[in-house]
Order: structure tokens, then C-alpha cells, then sequence
């Protein structure tokens, strides 16, 4: 709770500042097929408004060229021709596959683009899920040692048919780190992107840390730990974002690279971090490898942290996290 001295304060803070300066705030639907959020501190309201609308539309850029949902992207050109042969792809793409494989070899292959192999048989939404042997059959076609990469000829190219790749597990990590780059070179410097689990900030809030609630898996409006953070990167994913219930079975979005099937180790993962690409490649693990194992391969990255609830409940926290406030 603030005291009411603390909020006349902030009130005067607010106005010694600047006249015109203000925090702005857009709340977008639908791109990347998620919730985007934009949050900044500006000393203008109309330059404000200008770099809220450029980071949206890099957001559609973004989507444009790396959703498998659209036949013309970049990605789904990759996916229809690599088997073929090296294709030459964007400089963008490039990077990011070349970081989406080293997530890989850090995760022991949990994280895996390749998964998309047999994923793109699921439509969660309608809740279709492929049998055993549609699984059987397309999972040769999961390994993300299918995808080389050649960097002097910047081209992609993948060692047999059956394989698909999805940047669903890094693309809206990568779409926000666009965002904050484009408030960075607009001299912004507090502010906030979110896309759906991903967030990252730049600077505090009014002088004090951003606060990123973390929420209860079965309870949305229930939050089991909260997070002060300032410039940093924040990903959760969660067994409850996109998902179907049949027979007591969750079916949900994230996917074992090994089976195919849904991971069911943990119900969340929450990674902190410098970059919301890195935090998104790597919240995913925990799901496939289990919570004592993530914690450990987290432990030992360099300025990454994480909370992990487990299916009975119990929270899991890096070495570098003190006991959240409750
Ligand atoms: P969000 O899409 O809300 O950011 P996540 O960050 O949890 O959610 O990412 C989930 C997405 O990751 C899935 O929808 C899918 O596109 C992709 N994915 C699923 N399993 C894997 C995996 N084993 N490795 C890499 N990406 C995955
Ligand atoms: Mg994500």
C-alpha cells in the first residue's frame, strides 16, 4: 500500500519532470496471434504515440516473416524447400536459427525447433491430436541436428524430408527484443514489450523496480511469487496458455522433442535474463527435462534465473533469486 505522502510525492515528481511528459500505455490483440503491450515514459505525447505505433508494426514484420500459420513467410518458405537443398535466408533469420541451435546443445535438446515436426499435427484450439502412429511416423523428423546452418553463405538447409521447423518457442522473445531496441534508438528509457510470456524492460518505474507477478497454474487471478526487476528480460510459459483436457489428460503446446507428446514435467517456467530471446529459448526446458534438472542447466548460465512450479505444486528457484515477496 502507498502512504498517502508517498503518492502526493509521486504526484509532485510527476510534475516537476515536465508539463508534457507522460507515461503511455497500448494494449494490442491479435499480432503474433497474442496480447502485445507497450508501456514508456515519454517527454512528448505525439513522439511517444509514433514509437508505440513503430514498435507494433515491427511486431507485424516480425509475424509476417516468421509465422508457419502464413504460407508466404520467410520461415514457411524454409520449411517447404530445405529438404532440397541450402536456401539462402534473411540476415534475421539467419541469427535467430543460429541461436535457436545454440539453446539446444544448452538445454541437451530440450528446446528443439525441430519439434514442429510432428507439432504442426496438433491444433490445440480445436483440439485435435495426432494417434500413436502419426506420432511414430513423423518424429524422425525431430532433431535440430536436421538443420545446418553455413554461415559464409548464409544459408539453411535440412539433412532429410519430414522435417518442419516453428519459431513459436523463440519468435515473440526475438519480436520483443526488436521492440525494446526501437525505444532504445528513439532514446527511451523507461519502458516496457510485452508478447504474450515475454516481457522485457528497460529502466524502473517512477524510481522503483518493475514488479512482473508470476501466476498460479490452475488460478489465473492467484500470484505465487512477484518479481521486482529493472532492465531485464522476463519469459513464462505454462502448461495453461494453449491447451485441451480429454480423459484427465492435459494436451498443451509444448513438446517433447523425444515422444512427441505434450512435456508434463513442470506446470510453469519462469527464466529471467538479459533478452527476452534467450529467456524465451529457454523456458521451455524445464517442461521436457523436469525441474531439478532445468534448475541445474539455469544455474549454470551466466545471469539467468528462474522459478519453476513442479505438477505438486512446489516452487523451484535458481541460486541467484532470494525468497520472492509473497
Ligand atoms: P508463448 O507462445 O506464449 O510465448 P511459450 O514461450 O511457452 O509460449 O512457447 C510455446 C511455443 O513453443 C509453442 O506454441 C510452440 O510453438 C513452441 N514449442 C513447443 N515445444 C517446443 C520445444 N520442445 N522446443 C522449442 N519450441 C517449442
Ligand atoms: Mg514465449
Amino acid at each position: 500500500m502507498l502512504k498517502k505522502s508517498s503518492i502526493v510525492a509521486l504526484a509532485l515528481l510527476c510534475l516537476v519532470r515536465t508539463a508534457h511528459a507522460e507515461w503511455l500505455e497500448r494494449v494490442e490483440d491479435g499480432i503474433m496471434g497474442t496480447r502485445i503491450v507497450v508501456e514508456l515514459w515519454s517527454d512528448d505525447r505525439g513522439k511517444g504515440n509514433e514509437t508505440i505505433e513503430a514498435v507494433l508494426a515491427e511486431m507485424r514484420r516480425v509475424d509476417q516473416d516468421m509465422s508457419t500459420y502464413k504460407p508466404t513467410s520467410e520461415v514457411s518458405k524454409v520449411n517447404a524447400e530445405a529438404a532440397k537443398g541450402p536456401i539462402q535466408i534473411s540476415e534475421e533469420l539467419f541469427d535467430l536459427l543460429t541461436q535457436a541451435l545454440e539453446y539446444s546443445r544448452l538445454t541437451e535438446g530440450a528446446f528443439d525447433i525441430t519439434y514442429a515436426s510432428v507439432g504442426y499435427l496438433y491444433d490445440f484450439r480445436k483440439h485435435v491430436k495426432p494417434d500413436e502412429a502419426s506420432i511414430a511416423k513423423a518424429l524422425p523428423g525431430i532433431d535440430y541436428h536436421h538443420v545446418i546452418l553455413n554461415a559464409k553463405a548464409r544459408t539453411v538447409k535440412f539433412t532429410q524430408t519430414g522435417v518442419r521447423i516453428d519459431l513459436g518457442g523463440i519468435g515473440k522473445g526475438h519480436a520483443v527484443d526488436r521492440g525494446i531496441a526501437i525505444l532504445q534508438q528513439r532514446g527511451i528509457s523507461h519502458g516496457l514489450v510485452t508478447a504474450g510470456g515475454d516481457s522485457r524492460i528497460i529502466g524502473d518505474r517512477f524510481g522503483k523496480p518493475w514488479v512482473i507477478g508470476i501466476r498460479h497454474p490452475d488460478h489465473k487471478d492467484e500470484v505465487i511469487a512477484r518479481i521486482p526487476l529493472e532492465d531485464a528480460a522476463i519469459s513464462t510459459s505454462g502448461d495453461y496458455e494453449r491447451y485441451f483436457d480429454e480423459n484427465g489428460v492435459r494436451y498443451h503446446h509444448i513438446i517433447d522433442p523425444h515422444t512427441g507428446q505434450s512435456a508434463r514435467k513442470v506446470r510453469s517456467a519462469t527464466i529471467i535474463g538479459p533478452t527476452a530471446t534467450r529467456t524465451d529459448g529457454l523456458s521451455k526446458t524445464a517442461f521436457v527435462l523436469g525441474a531439478e534438472k532445468a534448475i541445474e542447466i539455469y544455474n549454470r548460465l551466466d545471469g539467468i534465473d528462474a522459478i519453476v512450479v513442479k505438477p505438486d505444486g512446489e516452487v523451484l528457484y535458481t541460486k541467484g533469486l532470494e525468497a520472492p515477496q509473497q
